[in-house]
Parts: structure tokens; C-alpha cells; sequence
């Protein structure tokens, strides 16, 4: 369902609900939509690499497994199985194949998993909604400049010759007229 606020990138007098303020956010933030979802908890991958370590008040033992890497040297072809073998393995061109394997906590790889499938619909959701508000600022933009501009030929990097402010999860360069509006208005502070 589309909906006037999402598309909009013009604050307006109705723009006034902290969530409304968020989504509007959105075109920089990907972390304040994280925040709106339901269901993900306190869980946060973006510092799950800088504390490899389990958390001490997890009651949930590790689940020990095997993982094993194939290789065929003859289809330089790499591939994982799950299943535990007896004896040499040959891959579908006869070619007896290399295996390495890997001991895992399958409930860690598990966690991973899922919290790497979360932020995958995050991400889409995000890319959606960032589509939705490129595609408006263009429209808009070109009612600004009264007509179809045509963009700038790149000859350097346009993060010093474009004022990019930042760079989004996607890799969108977000500039600074679009970056954190909410940070010129002194007086709304949503603290
Ligand atoms: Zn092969």
C-alpha cells in the first residue's frame, strides 16, 4: 500500500509523529528502520563480528558438527555437504575429489544464519523504500530545475566533487541536503 508519507521527502504539517520522522529518516538510516521492525530484539549483527564470544547467560549448548568442503580438481568446482562419508568421494565428471572438513557449532552457524536472513529482508525492505524516495526526489528535483537536468558528466570521485554527505548499507550516496534534516531543526529534538 503506498502511502503519501513514504513517498514524500517534503515534511509537512503532518509530519509530525516520531513515526513518521523515522521513515523519513530511512533515506539515511538504515539502523532506525532495523528499530521499527518487530521481532528482531536486541540482536545486532553490524557488532556480532567484534564479540565472536557466546553470550554467558545462554543456557543453549553448542551442537557439534561436521561440515565438509569438496573440491574437484579437475572442474576447480567447490561445493559444501552436510553428509559424513566413509571412503573417497568422486564428483559427477568421475574426478575423485579433495575434502577438507570443517568442525562446527551448528547452533552458532545457525544464529548466523538467521540473523544474515533478517537483515536480507531488511535490506530488501530498505532498498524498496529507498527506490520509492530516489524516484521522488528525482520528480521533485526536476520540478525544481524546471526541467529534465541532465546530470553532471563523472570524470573523478563523486564523493569529493558531488557533496556526498555519506553512504548508505545499499551504497547509495546520500548528500548533505538529504542527510539528517532532522538535525536542522534545533527545537525538534526527539530526545
Ligand atoms: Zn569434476
Amino acid at each position: 500500500m503506498r502511502v503519501s508519507l513514504r513517498d514524500s521527502l517534503i515534511l509537512d504539517d503532518k509530519m509530525t509523529e516520531k513515526d513518521d520522522a523515522d521513515l523519513l529518516n530511512n533515506v539515511v538510516s538504515l539502523e532506525s528502520m532495523r528499530a521499527r521492525r518487530k521481532g528482531l530484539g536486541s540482536q545486532e549483527p553490524t557488532k556480532a563480528h567484534d564479540d565472536p564470544q557466546p553470550t554467558a547467560e545462554s543456557a543453549l549448548e553448542p551442537i557439534p558438527g561436521i561440515l565438509t568442503w569438496l573440491r574437484c580438481p579437475t572442474c576447480e568446482s567447490l561445493e559444501y555437504t552436510e553428509i559424513e562419508m566413509k571412503g573417497r568421494r568422486r564428483h559427477k565428471c568421475g574426478t575423485i575429489v579433495d575434502e577438507a572438513e570443517v568442525a562446527l557449532d551448528v547452533r552458532a552457524e545457525y544464529t548466523l544464519t538467521k540473523i544474515n536472513l533478517e537483515r536480507i529482508d531488511l535490506l530488501a525492505e530498505y532498498l524498496d523504500s529507498q527506490r520509492r524516495l530516489f524516484q521522488e526526489y528525482e520528480r521533485r528535483l526536476e520540478i525544481i530545475a524546471g526541467e529534465v537536468p541532465e546530470p553532471y558528466a563523472l570524470t573523478g570521485d563523486p564523493m569529493k566533487t558531488l557533496l556526498v554527505k555519506n553512504v548508505d548499507p545499499l551504497g547509495l550516496l546520500i548528500s548533505a541536503a538529504l542527510h539528517d534534516p532532522a538535525s536542522r531543526f534545533k527545537d525538534d529534538d526527539d530526545g
